[in-house]
């Protein structure tokens, strides 16, 4: 037996067989149960329903040679003629190829003459709708007051295009589009003829890419099983027939959302590149967002979603609000209407998928209308009353509430970059701060430096001043010293000079009396005295360490010189001092005053004073001896000595 495609196997040969259509059936089989027969039917509905089943169906029925019933026997011979589709009574023309007037003219001609074998001559047209206006009008007299056998069945998928005229002299019957589940069922039923396997979700696809048509699923099924190898898959399914599956798109519209757009197109790229076309992907999408959109308002059943609401992720779904899906569903069918026309349909695939990234920001005009009325009230309110806008805010729709999460957002993401700016300035003021004061910390430390080198140097200086200063103290230590013994060393010599007087004035008064003693004693005072009073105005060598020592705090370089003085000679009305040096005669007569001023302090001598250059042969003669410590005393007891002598 030559093959024969399920379609063909399967078409339902009684009433009951035919599946899906449980309205049309009962109605036909009651007409046919209480003999009101039309003489013009119409059968309207989806392609591979079974309206012309039902017709073939609905003549076996009225010829059958049981008939007229509503359950033909099938195995008369006309039944079995109507079957294989050559029996002379029953004429199945075909409206899209005849439907010129004078095909009309033919039928009608036709109609007139009884039928060959049967009780009813019939007349089968399918697509009547495509039959031409005038053909129409010709048809119309026939169909309106046909001989009582002949019997006319119109059959369409769009009934809107056959005339009103047309249509109100038939008997309509409305075909519906089958169940995904009755077609599942009737497709498990073919398997088992074929004895191959099927997994349930392969039998649910097919049924669902069916679209509500018997013949559509049994085509397609017929398709699949040829390259299932007797065990129908859906995974199979896919890769032979280039489909989409809900978790590419699932995949791609992820990456839309985390806004990785280099992975999507290559995801985009790489479907196309695995051979399935760029209109499959456009159906594809299509059904994806119409799915969602049926989600979205809470429908569950898969026979109405073609899917399983597990198969789109719940947070794909929450992104987006039913308008935002609306849109996505009406920018692919858009798209499929237009790609035809296309320069290249891929472009126009890629575009509609970039759009799909700006989903999420679109508004309807409605929705925008709405949020401007809302503006324009708050602003009004707001006129009359600044505080009572708050409660306005709260009824504000949805749309309007993630609009302004958007904004929010994106103020957010403003702030952000304000801040990140403003601590990336502050960094660069830190870092600057931190190299000046790095800087000022290196030139205090130079400062810092240059300080302790000064006050090294100070204290160095110091040190030094101390140490000079001691020196001197020392030296003046030594000096004083050295007066104090001169001193000394005058005082004894003073003693020894008293004590040599009273032994001069002893020595006598061993053999004076007590009166001469008296005398003498006497004498000796009144000489004391008189010395006395001459010392008053005498200036001698005994006194000259006296205005030495008076000039040397003031007059130091006077009082050296002073020092080198070697004679004094006085007279009454003058006082010579002598000085071998002339050096020190040029500086003493230079500070005549001030050495006259000393002496008339020390002795009240208030003469003049001059001063002689003494010869060094005179000093010679004088000098007794080269050691100087006797040299120095001789002259400062000389005037004495004199005196004694
Ligand atoms: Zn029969």
């Amino acid at each position: 037996m030559a093959y024969e495609v399920t379609a063909t196997r399967k078409r339902p040969q009684t009433f009951d067989s035919l599946v899906g259509q449980e309205f049309v059936v009962s109605t036909i089989k009651n007409s046919i149960k209480s003999n009101r027969i039309a003489h013009a039917y119409l059968f309207c509905g989806p392609r591979g329903v079974g309206k012309t089943s039902s017709a073939r169906l609905l003549a076996k029925a009225l010829n059958c040679e049981t008939g007229p019933t509503s359950t033909p026997c099938g195995t008369c011979e006309l039944c079995s003629e109507i079957t294989k589709g050559h029996c002379s009574d029953v004429i199945e023309i075909d409206g899209a190829s005849n439907n010129s007037v004078d095909d009309i003219r033919n039928i009608k001609e036709e109609v007139q003459f009884h039928p060959q074998k049967g009780r009813y001559k019939i007349y089968i047209i399918d697509e009547v709708h495509m039959l031409s206006k005038s053909a129409f009008n010709a048809l119309l007299k026939t169909i309106e007051e046909p001989p009582s056998f002949t019997i006319f069945i119109f059959a369409t998928t769009e009934t809107q295009k056959v005339p009103a005229t047309i249509r109100s002299r038939c008997q309509q019957f409305h075909f519906q589009l089958i169940n995904i589940e009755t077609i599942s069922k009737c497709l498990k039923d073919a398997t088992k003829d074929l004895q191959i396997q099927a997994d349930n979700d392969a039998i649910f696809w097919i049924a669902k890419e069916a679209t509500g048509s018997m013949r559509d699923a049994y085509t397609l099924f017929d398709q699949i099983v040829s390259f299932s190898n007797d065990h129908i898959t859906l995974a199979k399914i896919k890769e032979k027939l280039g489909l989409v599956g809900f978790d590419q798109i699932n995949n791609i519209i992820t990456n839309i959302l985390r806004k990785k757009n280099d992975e999507f197109i290559v995801q985009l790229n790489n479907m196309l590149q695995s051979g399935i076309s760029v209109e499959q992907c456009i159906k594809d999408f299509a059904n994806y967002f119409r799915t969602m959109l049926l989600i979205k308002q809470n429908i569950k059943d898969p026979n109405i979603l073609g899917a399983q609401v597990k198969d789109i992720p719940e947070i794909i779904i929450n992104s987006y609000n039913v308008e935002q899906i609306e849109a996505g569903l009406e920018l692919f069918i858009n798209l499929y209407k237009e790609i035809k026309y296309s320069i290249n349909p891929r472009f126009e695939l890629e575009l509609a998928v970039s759009k799909i990234q700006k989903l999420q920001q679109l508004a309807s005009p409605v929705v925008i209308m709405d949020k401007i009325n809302q503006l324009k009230k708050e602003l009004l309110l707001e006129k009359i009353n600044s505080n009572s806008s708050e409660p306005e805010i709260q009824k504000q729709p949805e749309i309007q509430k993630q609009a302004e999460m958007q904004k929010q957002a994106e103020m957010q993401k403003q702030a952000e970059m304000q801040k990140q700016a403003e601590m990336q300035k502050q960094a660069e003021m830190q870092k600057q701060a931190e190299m000046q004061k790095q800087a000022e910390m290196q030139k205090q430390a130079e400062m810092q430096k240059q300080a302790d080198i000064q006050k090294q140097a100070d204290i160095q200086k110091q040190a030094e001043m101390q140490k000079q200063a001691e020196m001197q103290k020392q030296a003046d230590i030594q000096k004083q010293a050295e007066m104090q013994k001169q001193a000394e060393m005058q005082k004894q010599a003073d003693i020894q000079k008293q004590a040599d007087i009273q032994k001069q004035a002893d020595m006598p008064s061993r053999i004076m009396t007590e009166q001469q003693k008296t005398e003498n004693n006497a004498k000796l005072r009144q000489n004391q005295i008189n010395n006395n009073n001459i010392n008053d105005s005498i200036f001698n060598m005994d006194k000259l360490p006296a205005i030495i020592d008076l000039m040397k705090n003031k007059y130091l370089k006077v009082s050296t010189a002073c020092q080198k003085i070697s004679r004094i000679e006085q007279t009454e009305k003058s006082l010579i001092l002598y000085t071998p040096f002339n050096f020190n005669y040029t500086i003493m007569k230079e500070n005549e005053k001030i050495i006259r001023a000393a002496i008339n302090k020390i002795c009240g001598y208030r003469g003049p004073v001059s001063f002689e250059l003494e010869q060094i042969k005179h000093k010679k003669q004088n000098s007794i001896t080269e050691d100087p410590f006797v040299e120095e005393t001789r002259k400062m007891f000389r005037g004495k000595i004199q005196e004694i002598d």
